[in-house]
């Protein structure tokens, strides 16, 4: 359902994407890892139109992103769920009115039909629904992450980004969200494409795992066929990664 060739991406002097090629298939869950400053979320952001790359294609959903019209770019922001590194939730809304927001924009439903899905969206997500009314200042970094989390679903997406979905949480809260994933993956079965640091989620979850490093993917395979690569830059990522 992705598929990006020759990415060419710089920052003034800095080239973050030197020619990366990736390929995601439909249903897979979906690792990006790289050192920090590999240009992650950089590559994240250009595949739901939020950066454009110096050069190269992004084609999503069957959807080339050069020859790409306003309308559309609607219509493929309605298919794709983000959960951002930083949460990304608004300060000056409540839980339930930040996860109302894409119901909004993309619905026509009205004000009562939005609370009900965001009720039932903090539910898919674990959330007890007395957090619907409080703000994001209110929330436990693990609360935090699942009501981000619930706002990615609010449109039922075929395709999920995750930037960092257990970042900054003690290894219980990391391990429900693990499990968050793996369930929200066998009932929906969107396609899922996450950047993470943390090896638990990597083994647990994901299908394909693409490393990033000096602007090229270094490689690309399961964590299985991953751990046997003699690659010693490779190596040392997965053995200086932690949670
Ligand atoms: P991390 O693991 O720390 O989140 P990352 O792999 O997600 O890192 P990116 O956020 O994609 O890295 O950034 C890659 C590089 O591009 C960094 O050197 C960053 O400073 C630079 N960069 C990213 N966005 C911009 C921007 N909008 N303007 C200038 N430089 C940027
Ligand atoms: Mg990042």
């Amino acid at each position: 359902v992705i598929q990006m060739q020759q990415i060419c991406t710089r920052f003034g002097e800095k080239i973050v994407h030197d020619s990366v090629d990736l390929q995601v298939r439909r249903g897979d869950i979906f690792a990006i890892v790289g050192g920090s400053g590999s240009g992650k979320s950089t590559l994240l952001r250009e595949m739901i139109l939020l950066h454009k790359p110096d050069s190269g294609s992004v084609k999503i959903l069957g959807t080339d992103l050069a020859d790409i019209s306003e309308p559309m770019t609607k219509d493929l922001r309605q298919r794709c769920g983000v959960l951002f590194q930083k949460g990304g939730l608004f300060g000056t809304l409540t839980v339930s009115e930040n996860i109302g927001l894409p119901l909004r924009e993309h619905t026509d439903l009205d004000d009562v039909l939005i609370d009900q899905v965001a009720l039932w969206k903090l539910a898919q997500t674990g959330l007890q629904p007395e957090s619907a009314s409080l703000y994001p200042a209110e929330l436990s970094g693990g609360m935090l992450k699942r009501a981000a989390m619930a706002r990615a679903l609010a449109l039922d997406p075929e395709l999920l980004f995750l930037d960092e979905p257990t970042a900054g949480l003690d290894p219980t809260s990391a391990d429900g969200i693990d499990t968050l994933i793996l369930q929200l993956h066998s009932v929906y079965r969107p396609t899922i494409v996450m950047i993470t640091h943390d090896l638990d989620l990597l083994w647990q979850v994901t299908h394909q795992v693409a490393v990033l490093g000096d602007g090229k993917v270094l490689a690309v395979g399961s964590m299985m066929e991953l751990s046997q690569l003699e690659n010693p830059e490779i190596r040392a990522y997965f053995d200086g990664a932690r949670g």
